[in-house]
């Protein structure tokens, strides 16, 4: 069994809006088991709609269509169901009650065009929409010799939609699904190494068909990597999954940071909980994005003591104690002038660690070979630094930056427990 999702509107089409509605939609599915093979989106016109209800009816078991339920002259999809299946529109008095109802409640008139949101193809029922006008339409179609297809009609508003469905769409189609079958999903988040690095080094786990599946892929430079169980219960695919994490953490060792909705940060955050350590900042090139990151962190505490932003070389001296020879010698983006800042901030900020990230050399994408950009950890038992190329898109360079510089804070903190 497999289901389709339709978007419906110009407003779609057109750019002018994100369609959050089918990537919703297909969130649920899954966590009932159901696969989603289609997204299809088709603008406010009849015969095109018409036409995309009839593929999707013919190739799918359950459709969800979202949109043009409204009263106004751009709302067709009911008069597109009716077409695609061939059947007149007929009243829907339960449909014509719960719209004067509405009306009667919200102390307005109902304009004569709203009724014909209570024209349903014929043999369709209502989908109760609690506070909202626009009753949704279920139609189950036959097909022969293949089963019936399940098409479900539901308003564009995102908030009306999500209501009907936990008011009663859900439990359908949990029903239509069988409801012994429900997909878990868990999510390890990895960093300090590339994709296909990562994927090299979990040899049997991406393979396609494994059960528990494992996919990879990487937004600026963390690689996430999703496993997804299907089983009976909730958990029979937890259980089923607690092994493929295992291996992961085998394979990957301190590549892995954390799961979920966790950051570098939260890892960092958390390792300075464990060893009971402070820490400071003082940034150049990333101006500030390690401290805003830290600061918003979920599990911030006052372990994270402050951060210095710096824009020129003259504060260098005035506010970490970088002494004017050393400023005369080394350029603005050299190593030493980062475990300079790093030193000073540790003495200022009076911390266990202090992070120090440097200025950032000039980017140019024709360079043969780019320049380095640094970051220094200062403690009581003396200074590190760490460079890297800084080479990248250029979109994301500091983002990178501001990772590494968190992943070596959190690196150092695992050596030291
Ligand atoms: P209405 O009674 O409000 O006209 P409707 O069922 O006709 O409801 P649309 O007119 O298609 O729905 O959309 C109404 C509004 O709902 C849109 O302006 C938009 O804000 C939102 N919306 C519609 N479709 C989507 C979608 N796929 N994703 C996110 N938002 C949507
Ligand atoms: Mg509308």
């Amino acid at each position: 069994m497999h289901a389709e999702i339709l978007a419906i509107g110009d407003e779609i089409t057109s750019g002018q809006l994100l369609d959050t509605n089918t990537q919703w939609l297909s969130q649920r599915l899954e966590e009932f088991g159901i696969r989603t093979l289609y997204h299809t989106t088709v603008g406010d016109e009849l015969e095109p709609c018409a036409a995309v209800f009839r593929q999707a009816m013919d190739r799918s078991d359950i459709v969800i269509c979202t949109g043009g339920l409204g009263p106004t002259a751009d709302d067709l999809t009911r008069e597109a169901l009716a077409r695609a299946v061939g059947v007149p529109l007929v009243c829907n008095d339960k449909a014509l009650e719960h719209i004067r109802r509405l009306f009667a409640r919200r102390q307005r008139e109902m304009p004569a065009r709203n009724e014909c949101q209570a024209l349903f193809p014929e043999g369709a029922d209502m989908i109760h929409n609690p506070n909202g006008t626009a009753p949704g339409v279920a139609l189950e179609i036959a097909r022969g010799d293949h089963g019936p297809c399940h098409f479900f009609a539901l308003p564009g508003v995102p908030a009306e939609m999500k209501e009907m469905w936990a008011d009663s769409l859900g439990t359908t189609i949990r029903r239509l699904s069988g409801g012994n079958h429900v997909v878990v999903r868990r999510v390890i988040k990895c960093f300090g190494a590339g994709e296909s690095q990562i994927e090299a080094m979990l040899p049997d786990l991406i393979r396609r068909g494994r059960q528990p599946t494992v996919g990879i892929n990487a937004s600026k430079t963390t690689i996430i990597l999703r496993i997804k169980a299907e089983g009976p219960t909730e958990e029979a695919c937890r259980e089923a999954i607690d092994p493929t994490v295992a291996t992961i953490h085998q394979c990957l060792g301190n590549l892995v940071y954390g799961e979920g909705d966790d950051e570098l940060q939260d890892a960092v955050l958390r390792l300075l909980s464990q060893r009971k350590k402070t820490l400071a900042t003082a940034e150049w090139g990333t101006t500030g994005m390690v401290a805003e990151a830290l600061d918003n962190a979920a599990n911030a505490t006052s372990l994270y003591r402050g951060g210095l932003v710096v824009a020129d070389r003259s504060v260098l001296g005035p506010m970490l104690d970088v002494s004017n020879d050393l400023l005369a010698e080394h350029p603005p983006t050299s190593a030493e002038l980062v475990r300079a800042m790093a030193i000073g901030c540790h003495k200022r900020f009076a911390t266990d660690y202090a992070l120090a990230v440097g200025q950032f050399p000039e980017f140019d994408p024709t360079a043969s070979k780019p320049g380095m950009a640094h970051c220094a950890l200062a403690t009581a038992d003396g200074v590190e630094v760490f460079s890297r190329p800084y080479a990248g898109h250029p979109a994301i360079l500091k983002i990178l930056a501001t990772k590494m510089a968190l992943n070596a804070v959190r690196l150092t903190l695992l050596e030291k427990p």
